[in-house]
Order: structure tokens, then sequence, then C-alpha cells
């Protein structure tokens, strides 16, 4: 008797649970028989650097109602376009990931997965956004109202002055655990080799130098003794240390320095962290507060002055940010760096197994910068440079290994998330198949820090 009785209060208790469970679900949560992580692709640029500025650039500025910059629209070399290219790689990175979405052919990624590890892969749901549009029709583009519209970074006004979504703010709608940005450079000296990351340096570092700008810092050694050092350089006319300086006063106050070091008052570009809609913007009213940049405040115009207060800033020194730009596995970079290099592994990986050698394949060190993707997303960035024009092997990549390049990072994507222990082999670089520690990121048993990006 105990045997027939037994089951079936399991399946009373289980059916009561079940509907409680139905009962208290918020409506517009849906549940996943499995981990659910969101990734996006953001191929570099797109879009067209037209003049005027004023009329088609990027960075639209509230305090002077216009763009600060103009659009950037990506390195070109021989007919090699950075734009074209890395928005191939991306679609097919795209599509890869559409396998591993609820509803999409696991079986196809599963097979994938099984030439690169021995261990039986899990399953997980990816869910998944490319950041622009296809940009390969230069015509169809420049024909546009304002062919820009998809591809600035920062938000913008339409012709009604209401202002619209940029790339960033786009991509933070959508609270990514992971943005995958990929570019390529039109050069690089000679020395110079390998795919690299770009990562911004953590808050602390970034401080240091603030204090070096106000003169309560006299040794540059806090520079020198570390590894933030390697200064992405705008132009090699100033060295890496005056480049520093110069973002580190943008990073801060939004002013470039003179070449002196010298805060520069008619060289303005802008709070950033106020030209995407993130919970991390000041809040309205914030502009007519800015406009006279006044001495203790956030605003303020000189070194002296400037007082990291506020939503951003605070975010800018939480144990988030830190975890995403300090230590880490590689040991600085935070989880950008490795998130970036284990990508580059793969790339390799990916490559070699096909029997595609090269010297230049190999993880060089990241460039360091105040870069406006990794700076102003909460999600891991990976952001890479994964080749440079000027490099006949990496043009021979672009024209016959994409496949290659987008499996790569496909499953490099998925092993950050779940962990793929490699299979080794004849081949040089080895991906570390660790998965990124995300349960450090939760703030609540109710959210976490890539959801808190937008949430109320
Ligand atoms: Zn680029």
């Amino acid at each position: 008797m105990m045997r027939i009785y037994r089951p079936d209060g399991y399946v009373v208790v289980f059916l009561s649970c079940f509907i409680l469970l139905v009962l208290f679900i918020p409506q517009k949560t849906v549940q996943y028989e499995f981990n659910l992580y969101r990734v996006v692709v953001d191929p570099g640029h797109g879009g067209a650097a037209l003049y005027p500025r004023e009329k088609h650039g990027d960075r639209f500025d509230l305090l002077s109602g216009t763009y600060l910059d103009i659009f950037r629209e990506g390195a070109s070399l021989r007919g090699y376009h950075e734009h074209e290219h890395m928005y191939n790689v991306a679609s097919k990175v795209d599509e890869l990931l559409a396998c591993c979405a609820p509803g999409g052919d696991f079986g196809k990624f599963y097979r994938i997965l099984k030439k690169y590890t021995d261990e039986e892969p899990a399953r997980v749901y990816i869910s998944h956004m490319l950041s622009r549009g296809d940009s390969r029709d230069r015509d169809a583009i420049k024909n546009r109202k304002d062919p820009n519209a998809e591809f600035r970074l920062f938000d913008y006004p339409d012709d009604n002055g209401n202002m619209r979504p940029g790339r960033i703010t786009r991509i933070n709608r959508f609270r990514p655990h992971l943005v995958v940005a990929l570019h390529l450079a039109g050069w690089a000296p000679r020395y110079y080799r390998g795919l690299n990351a770009v990562i911004v340096p953590p808050y602390e570092f970034m401080h240091k130098g603030l204090e070096y700008l106000k003169g309560e810092r006299r040794s540059r050694s806090f520079y020198y003794n570390q590894p933030y050092r390697d200064w992405f350089v705008e132009s090699v006319r100033r060295s890496g240390f005056s480049w520093f300086k110069n973002d580190v006063s943008m990073y801060f106050t939004g002013f470039r320095t003179k070449p002196s070091g010298m805060i520069d008052t008619r060289a303005f570009r802008g709070y950033r962290y106020n030209m995407v809609e993130w919970n991390y913007a000041d809040g309205p009213g914030w502009a007519l507060a800015a406009k006279f940049h006044k001495h203790n405040t956030r605003y303020a115009d000189t070194y002296k002055g400037f007082k990291p207060e506020g939503e951003f800033w605070e975010r800018e020194k939480s144990k988030y940010e830190a975890y995403r730009r300090g230590n880490g596995p590689e040991g600085y970079g935070g989880d950008n760096l490795y998130a970036s290099n284990e990508l580059i592994r793969y790339i390799l990986y990916s490559l070699e197994k096909r029997g595609v050698r090269h010297q230049d394949h190999r993880v060089a060190p990241p460039y360091i910068s105040i870069w406006s993707l990794p700076l102003h997303v909460n999600a891991i960035t990976a952001f890479l440079e994964i080749g440079y024009l000027n490099r006949s092997h990496t043009r021979y990549l672009l024209r016959s290994r994409t496949d290659e390049i987008a499996e790569g990072i496909a499953v490099g994507i998925y092993s950050l998330f779940t962990g793929v222990k490699p299979r080794e082999g004849r081949v040089k670089h080895v991906p570390s198949g660790k998965k990124i520690d995300l349960e450090k990121y939760r703030i609540t048993n109710e959210i976490d820090y890539f959801e808190s990006v937008t949430a109320k």
C-alpha cells in the first residue's frame, strides 16, 4: 500500500508547489530551464565621416547643442575597410550564437564545440544582439537623411530635437553580461605584433593621475612601475605619458590638456556619462549647473576644483568596476582583459587547428585608453583589435579566414560563460578555458550589476 500511496503524495505536493510557483512568478518574468546569458557583438564604426561636423558628427553635447567630434568611420587601407570586415565577422558570430538562443539549433553548435573539447558541453541559452546594421553599401548610407543615425555611439537629436538612442544606450538597454567589440587598426609600428585588447584602467589608477595633475604627486613612478603604462597615443608627436595626462584630464573634467600639461579650457570634450541613457547620468537640469564649470563640483574646469561626486563617480569607485577593470585572471585589466585575451586565444586556436600559422599570431599587450564603449557599459567588455590593415597577413585573414575567426570568437564566448576545457594538441595558443565568475556581480537576489545599468 505504502508503495502506491507515496508517489501519489509526492505528486500532490509537487503539483501544489508548481501551482504556487506559477501564481507567484511575476507575469513578465520568463523562466528558462537553462542559464541565460546576454551578449552584444559590436562591429566597430560604420557610417561616414561627413562634414560639417555640426550636422554629421558624434558626441552630442547638451551644453553647446552640437556634436563635439567628427564621426569616426574606422580605418581604411588599400581598399580594405574596418567597418566592412568587422561587420562580416560580427554577423557570422551572431549567426553561430543564434544556435544557443532558446529554440536555436544547439545540435549544430554542439558539433562545433566537440572540435574544441573532449568534455561534454552543457546547454546554456545565449540571447544575442548586433549593435548596428549593415554598413557595406556606402552609397545607400550616404543617401540617407541622417547617414550616421544608427551608427553613432552617443545619443543624438532627430529633426524635431527629440533625443534618439545611440549605440551605447541601445547596448545598455539590452543589459548584456558581455559585449564583444571588433576592430582593426590601419597601421602599427614594425615591432608591434599580435592581436590585442583595448582596456580602460581602474579608477584608483586614474585618480593617481589626477593627483599628479594637481601637483600633489611629484614622482612619475606610479605610472612607469605598473601594467597600465602602454598608453594609447593619438599621435607620436606627444609621448605616452603626455597622452596619459591628457586622457586623465578628459576622464575627470571633460577638458583636454595643452602640451604643457595645463588644462585647456578651450578644448571641452563633454561629459560622456551624460550623453547616454543609463542609471549613472546626472538628473534633469544638470546642464544648467554644469554650464559655469563651478569650483568644488564635478563640473569644475580646474584640477584642484574637481570633485568626483554623483552617480557616475560612485559607479567608477565601486567594487564592480574594480572587478571589470582591475586585477583579475590576467593579473591586471580585470575581467575585461581576461575576456579579451581569452577570445584572442580562441581565435588563434581556431586558426591553428586549420593549419593557419604565422609569426604575428600572439596575444600582444593591451592598449590602455579611456575609450567610450568599455567605459560606459556595465557589461564585461572584450574590446579587440584583431589585425593591422598594412600587414599582408591581416588582409589574407580578412579575405579567406573569417569563418575560422568567427568560430573562435563564438566558442570563446560560450567558454567565458560555461568553461570549456580545450583539447591540448600541437597548438601554441591554448585558451585557459575558465569561465568568468559572474556571481561576484550579483548585488541582491533580485538584481545583478549587468541588469542594474538601466533598471529603475
Ligand atoms: Zn576601430
